[in-house]
């Protein structure tokens, strides 16, 4: 049986076609335009595919309550030829197949936990440290919504002490995004973030944010395993930087035996960079069954 995949990013957009298994067949990729032009490129590539249903991961701020009459709405995005865009019925008017919507990073959170590492543990958070930093939730089958959808890349974070950097945000000025995601690093440090990892004070200082982001996710969420992704965490040599500062900041309050295996506890995304597209062959699936 075969399903469609679309990764909705703000820069480019990747178009999948899958089966059951998560096996990837095909796969493509279109800059990211105004949706006239990006749109019918997307159905026209899905058209004659086949495919029973068709799974999106999108970028957002996006509306995922079905009893909402912006279900399916990319809704308040900075990217404004896509604010208020209705993308899921755009699509599903054209294709006629089951169409499953969630966020990008639900959709990686789901990939790694039917395919990947942590489809072994009951509940788990994806987390992504790119152009943004988002959060997946993943807990007994089901990804959180909630109101929205967790934004959990924009928790406010303390300053570290020699830090002076304003912060990329226009929101928030001491948020997890705006104080490690790739743009802040090379804004800082003024190089690109794969040019400085022999700068040791750059990587500490990464890790000592990023661990105040997973120890409030640890007491809020009590994740089985975290998994980190993104363009940043190429940089390997943060993880064990991070796990070393997530065992300080938690000080012994929360001793299970998760927490103390770190190395399985906070691990890297383990499907090659494909977690997200996989995750929407597993959204297409759920919602054929739905
Ligand atoms: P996106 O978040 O746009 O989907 P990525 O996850 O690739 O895409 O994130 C891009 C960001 O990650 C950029 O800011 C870039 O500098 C940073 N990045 C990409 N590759 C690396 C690397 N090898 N080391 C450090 N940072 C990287
Ligand atoms: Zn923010």
């Amino acid at each position: 049986m075969l399903f469609g995949a679309l990764e909705a990013g703000g820069t480019k957009m990747v178009l999948a076609i899958g089966n059951e298994n998560g096996e990837i067949l095909e796969q493509t990729s279109i800059p990211t335009e105004d949706p006239s032009v990006t749109i019918p490129k997307i159905i026209t590539y899905f058209k004659d595919k086949k495919i029973e249903a068709l799974g999106i991961g999108s970028f957002g701020p996006i509306d995922l309550d079905k009893a909402s009459k912006t279900y399916g709405y990319i809704t308040s995005t900075p990217k404004l030829a896509w604010a208020n865009y209705d993308i899921v019925g755009n699509i599903q008017k054209e294709l006629n197949i089951p169409v499953g919507f969630d966020t990008d990073v639900n959709a990686s959170a789901l990939g790694e936990a039917t395919w990947g590492s942590t489809k072994d543990v009951a509940s788990s958070i994806y987390i992504t440290i790119g152009t943004g930093i988002g959060v997946g939730v993943y807990q007994n089958g089901s990804l959180l919504h909630g109101m929205l959808h967790p934004e959990a890349g924009h928790i406010l974070l303390s300053k570290h002490p020699e830090d002076h950097f304003e912060g990329v945000c226009p929101y928030h000025p001491n948020c997890m995004e705006g104080l490690a995601s790739g743009p802040s690093i090379e804004k800082r440090w003024g190089k690109k973030a794969y040019e400085l990892k022999d700068q040791t004070e750059v990587w500490e200082m990464e890790a000592f944010y990023i661990a105040q982001g997973l120890v409030s996710y640890i007491f809020t969420l009590s994740p089985h395993r975290i998994v980190l992704g993104g363009g940043v965490m190429h940089q390997e040599q943060l993880f064990p930087l991070i796990r070393q500062k997530v065992k300080e900041l938690i000080n012994g309050y929360v001793c299970t035996s998760q927490l103390n295996d770190m190395d399985h506890y906070i691990v890297p995304a383990s499907l090659m960079d494909n977690q997200g597209i996989m995750g929407c062959i597993q959204l297409a699936k759920n919602e054929l069954q739905a």
